[in-house]
């Protein structure tokens, strides 16, 4: 829709806008108002340079595009029935729960095969394990490679599929072919486009998932929308958004929570949500609350680190993971919860 800097468009104007949307095969149709007259673009309005060319127009006050930028993530798209499956739940239909530790540390595997079994005791149907990880300080533990066998290992003595987060190409590589299930976007790298995109080529063919987490630096929600919009446009669109906190300001949350966006999410995607309550608050006897706000909020799942003996832990399990036990109720009433929401 463009609207002019007057009242109405003069017309050797419209002449002009007539000609450059017909160079992209659109038209243009006046919708005349009482005071006001406004320039609807008839066709696919989505193309750049069209729009760059109308902006730069002197007598061109702003152009609103009705047409949705995420062609494939949009609620209105062709896609918004497309159900994403992940350790046996469709997710939109029951509660779906991501639980493990943050960071697996390969040489005291045990805690972690433990972690596994307990967390899947307590409900979990997805094994989340840092293999990999983006530290702040390069001097802090940075993930081994050889976590990715006890990630694995873990995966077979519990039959859950497992969910790690992958940094750079090879990171990818390496998870598929180990036979990762889910693969996490952080924080840190979910406006990183290469990396977007070449997560998106390399689940094309897979049932593989893509746990994309919210950028602290992310504006308008739209951003996240696009930054899943890259994976799908690949052909695979399972893709899951993870809110996870965003920039800190209150005095003692490690983020500041930001599960109160699901259902602004909710209005414009039919991508599934599913909210991490460990890093939003960032110590362990905040994440229950939070979760269950979460899933007030209308999160379809949670992703919640946990850690059967978080003080031998390494990461942030030592500050944010629950015990299993802690996981145990908070599935429970976080279900419970869901059940309400439903009604
Ligand atoms: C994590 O899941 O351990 C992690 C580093 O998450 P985020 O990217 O949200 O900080
Ligand atoms: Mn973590």
């Amino acid at each position: 829709m463009i609207l002019p800097k007057s009242n109405r468009l003069t017309p050797e104007q419209l002449t002009e806008i007539t000609a450059i949307v017909g160079e992209f095969g659109c038209k243009i149709q006046p919708i005349v108002g009482a005071v006001r007259t406004i320039y609807a673009i008839v066709g696919d309005e989505r193309d750049e340079l069209m729009i760059n060319r109308l902006e730069g127009l002197p007598y061109v006050d702003r152009i609103d595009r009705i047409q949705s930028p995420f062609k494939l993530m949009d609620k209105r798209s062709d896609l918004a029935s497309h159900r994403i499956k992940c350790g046996g739940v469709t997710l939109g239909e029951e509660l779906f729960v991501i639980a493990g530790a943050c960071t697996i540390d390969p040489k005291n595997p045990n805690y972690f095969y433990e972690t596994a079994a307990a967390v899947k005791e307590a409900g979990a149907h997805v094994l989340r394990g840092g293999v990999w990880k983006p530290r702040t300080n390069p001097y802090s533990f940075q993930g081994d490679v050889k976590s990715l066998d006890v990630l694995m290992e873990a995966s077979r003595r519990t039959g859950l599929p497992v969910d790690t987060e992958v940094m750079e190409e090879a990171h990818i590589k390496l998870a598929l072919d180990a036979g990762v299930h889910s693969l996490q976007i952080g924080a840190r790298n979910a406006l990183n486009y290469s990396l977007l995109r070449s997560v998106g080529r390399a689940i094309a063919e897979r049932d593989t998932v893509v746990l994309l987490k919210r950028s602290i630096n992310m504006g308008p929600l739209s951003e996240f929308i696009t930054a899943a919009e890259y994976i799908a446009a690949f052909g695979n669109p399972n893709v899951i958004l993870c809110p996870r906190g965003t920039t800190p300001t209150l005095d003692g949350y490690r983020n500041h929570p930001d599960e109160s966006i699901t259902p602004l999410l909710k209005e414009k995607t039919w991508a599934p949500v599913v909210v991490d309550p460990s890093h939003s608050v960032g110590k362990a006897i905040y994440v229950p609350a939070c979760a269950l706000a979460a899933v007030a909020y209308g999160a379809d799942g949670l992703c919640i680190e946990s850690h059967v003996s978080p003080s031998h832990g390494i990461g942030d399990d030592p500050k944010q993971a629950v015990t299993p036990d802690v996981l145990a109720t908070t599935i429970k009433q976080a279900k419970q919860l869901w059940a309400i929401r439903r009604g």
